[in-house]
């Protein structure tokens, strides 16, 4: 495909192969897209594994672009990761995530997405109190999920800015867990109120004995540690049954739903018989 857009001066490069080309195309794109509001929040429920009632939503990016319609934040946020953008689209989805969330009459959590760059600055806590001051969300609604990737350049300050966060009285997730280099060693030094099992290791747990024991593992390694543990991909019966069976808490994925535009979750966030 071509890549096409707006109007915007493009760095094109006889050199350049396809993929390159695309990419200065999107990351062009993107920074235009901050401000024509092409994107959008979409909110995917977590659910309590024995009740199955839900404990809160997971904030996803969307980006409806005007001639590509919906990039996947898998394109993207790569792009805006490596041009900076993503500091100031972190920021819009945070006060637009939590504008939303304080206007349900459920005061139901939400968990969003913090890049390593938006980790990397000294201004994180300081946003994070004045975008809770401004939108009046209770601190503890909020959780900020943090890949090992954000973490483990400088690991002191990540450290620094984990513990201002939780002073406030954010949670703090550690995301994708079992991907990185070292997901232990992060384990030892930091102070997470939740554990997320990427669903690399979700997807095979029935099948694999591999994923189920890399999963069964870590379920009692967060018990022991007293961390509450979610597990994400979560898309079938069989899915849920084994980890139920093995303890772990909560859940996210198809099985309960995808991720939807907020207007689709009113009964849940609104309900009606809730004054
Ligand atoms: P993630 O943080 O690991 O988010 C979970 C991803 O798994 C989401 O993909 C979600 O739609 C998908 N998922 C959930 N349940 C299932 C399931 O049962 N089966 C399958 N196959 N997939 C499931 P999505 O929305 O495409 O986002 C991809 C990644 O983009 C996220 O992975 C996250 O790293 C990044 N991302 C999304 N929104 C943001 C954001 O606002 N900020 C930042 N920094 N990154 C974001
Ligand atoms: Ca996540
Ligand atoms: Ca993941
Ligand atoms: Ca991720």
């Amino acid at each position: 495909a071509k890549a096409e857009g707006s109007n915007n001066i493009r760095f094109f490069d006889e050199n350049m192969d396809l993929a390159a080309r695309e990419r200065n195309a999107l990351a062009m794109d993107l920074r235009s897209a901050l401000i024509r509001q092409e994107f959008e929040l979409f909110y995917q429920k977590q659910n309590d594994t024995h009740s199955g009632e839900i404990v809160g939503f997971e904030v996803l990016l969307r980006w409806k672009h005007p001639e590509r319609g919906y990039v996947s934040p898998v394109e993207f946020i790569p792009i805006a990761e490596r041009s900076g953008l993503i500091v100031e689209l972190g920021s819009w989805v945070l006060r637009e995530a939590c504008r939303e969330a304080a206007s349900w009459r459920r005061p139901l959590r939400i968990a969003v997405n913090v890049a390593p760059k938006q980790l990397a600055t000294f201004a994180l806590p300081a946003q994070v109190r004045s975008i809770l001051q401004e939108t009046g969300l209770d601190p503890h609604r909020l959780e900020l999920e943090i890949t090992e990737s954000g973490i483990i350049e400088d690991q002191q300050h990540a450290l620094n800015i984990i513990r201002q966060l939780k002073a406030i009285g954010v949670k703090i997730a550690m995301d994708d867990y079992g991907t990185g280099y070292s997901s232990l060693s992060t384990l030892q030094l930091f102070p997470f109120d939740k554990i997320k099992i990427d669903r690399a290791f979700i997807d095979g747990v029935t099948e694999n004995r591999q994923s189920a024991a890399i999963v069964r593992s870590t379920i009692i390694l967060a018990q022991s540690l007293d961390i509450p543990v979610l597990a994400e991909g979560v898309e079938r019966l069989e899915h849920l049954h084994f980890l139920r069976e093995e303890g772990c808490g909560q859940v996210q994925g198809y099985f309960y739903g995808r991720p939807e535009p907020v207007e689709m979750l009113q009964d849940i966030v609104n309900p009606p018989d809730l004054i």
